[in-house]
């Protein structure tokens, strides 16, 4: 894996150098996420918004170009590199026609398989994370419950020792990969009197009794990503499926989060980017009056604002990825960037639609998808709200 370089070598997609994070070798990676976009993902993406999900297979391609295992030690067949990995996948994914792959191989490799590289045994490691680094596998992981979503320590799902396993038994709602994941890792109370002092995780494997997992339809974006509710009916665990130590899985899936709100931002960052791109394009061809809509002054101030906005976000993000690199603890401005960065898109997104007019409500443009799929980000992963009480905490206010 490559030191952070320190030549100005490299630019963001903008035109904006990135010499400060990323080496060549991140940027040839980009190379790779886009051509396999536009060889293997946009012919199809129509298909797979349509259908609710992309293939299960797909994640077979993620394996084999090596999208899955940047966060993962060598001797479980990743590639033992850092966040930037993370960031550029969730950047460039994002320029796809289908927000399906960014969303089903994020919650795989940056959401889900986190939490086993951190705390898994050796033995659960070996057992698992080869299958998940080549795509064999797929993983989902499971918070977010009916009665509770951003209050993570008010979940009610449970397991209870039976002999020397467990019986789990609740439900968790909204989860990404619900019907592609083999394995899902799932957040419940284990001595619900200690509150979120009583939180543990665990590895539950789609097949076993007592486990059902139901589609949930009629999604307002990210259609080309399947998501599920789970029910869980006393599913008998194994001692070993319990993941990191009982009764510390709140402080687990805080930690997790560290890697998923940078990626969401890493995300957001790249879906803006692509619908500037577009309509940029749409501005400079959309003729209006004597010229096109580009030539007016308050179109081009309006799309310097958006570029800058946007620009301010990837700062943000690539700045808070290189702390991460460092070891620097960095939960206020891991919540700094998502707040900022999904709060951003959103605005620029809406702006991209307006530009567009009449055409930008409908399909034929991809600003209309774009524009739907980017609502989730305010939202999942921690609301914007969210993020503002742990900046506000962490600053003692
Ligand atoms: C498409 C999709 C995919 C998802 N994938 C997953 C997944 O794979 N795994 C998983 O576990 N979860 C997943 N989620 C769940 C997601 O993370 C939650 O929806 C999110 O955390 C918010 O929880 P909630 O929906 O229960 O909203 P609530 O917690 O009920 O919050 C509703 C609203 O209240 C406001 N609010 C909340 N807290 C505060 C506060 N402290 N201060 C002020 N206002 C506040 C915010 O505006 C918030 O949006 C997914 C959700 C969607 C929609």
């Amino acid at each position: 894996m490559c030191a952070i370089a320190s030549a100005a070598t490299s630019e963001s997609s903008t035109g904006t150098p990135t010499h400060f994070l990323f080496a060549e070798e991140h940027q040839a990676f980009r190379k790779t996420i886009r051509q396999f976009l536009e060889r293997e993902v946009n012919p199809h993406a129509d298909a797979w918004e349509e259908a609710g999900r992309m293939p299960k297979e797909m994640f077979l391609r993620g394996g084999a170009l090596g999208f899955f295992g940047h966060c993962v030690p060598e001797e479980y067949g990743g590639h033992g590199g850092d966040c930037r990995w993370a960031v550029v996948l969730a950047e460039e994914l994002s320029h796809a026609r289908t927000s399906g792959v960014g969303m089903g191989f994020g919650a795989h490799s940056e959401i889900a398989m986190p939490h086993l590289v951190k705390f898994g045994t050796p033995a659960q490691k070996a057992k698992y994370l080869p299958d998940l680094v080549t795509g064999r596998k797929v993983a989902a992981l499971g918070i977010t419950e009916p009665g509770a979503g951003s209050n993570v320590a008010g979940i009610q799902t449970r397991a209870v020792r039976d002999g020397s396993g467990w019986r789990l038994s609740g439900s968790k709602i909204f989860i990404t990969n619900s019907l592609n994941a083999d394995l899902f890792f799932v957040a419940c109370k284990t001595n619900p009197d200690l509150g979120h002092r009583g939180m543990s995780m665990f590895l539950v494997d789609r097949n076993l009794p007592g486990f059902t997992i139901e589609e949930m339809k009629g999604k307002l974006g990210r259609r080309g990503s399947d998501t599920g509710l789970l029910t869980f009916d006393s599913v008998p665990l194994a001692a070993d499926a319990l993941l990191g130590e009982e009764n510390r899985g709140f402080y687990q899936v805080m930690k997790g989060f560290e890697n998923e709100r940078l990626t969401i931002a890493a995300g957001c960052v790249g879906a803006a980017d692509y619908a500037l791109e577009q309509t940029k394009q749409y501005i400079q061809s959309r003729p209006f009056g004597f010229g096109h809509l580009s030539d007016m002054q308050v179109t081009k101030q309006r799309m310097a604002k958006n570029y800058m906005e946007i620009e301010a976000a990837r700062q943000l993000v690539h700045a808070t990825a290189w702390r991460i690199v460092q070891g620097i603890p960095s939960l206020k401005e891991v919540a700094m960037a998502k707040a900022f960065a999904s709060e951003a898109a959103m605005r620029v997104i809406d702006d991209c639609l307006q530009l567009h007019g009449g055409y930008g409500y409908f399909a034929d443009y991809q600003i209309e998808r774009a524009w739907r799929d980017i609502r989730l980000d305010r939202i999942g992963g921690g609301a914007t709200e969210v993020m503002y009480d742990i900046i506000a905490k962490q600053l003692e206010i």
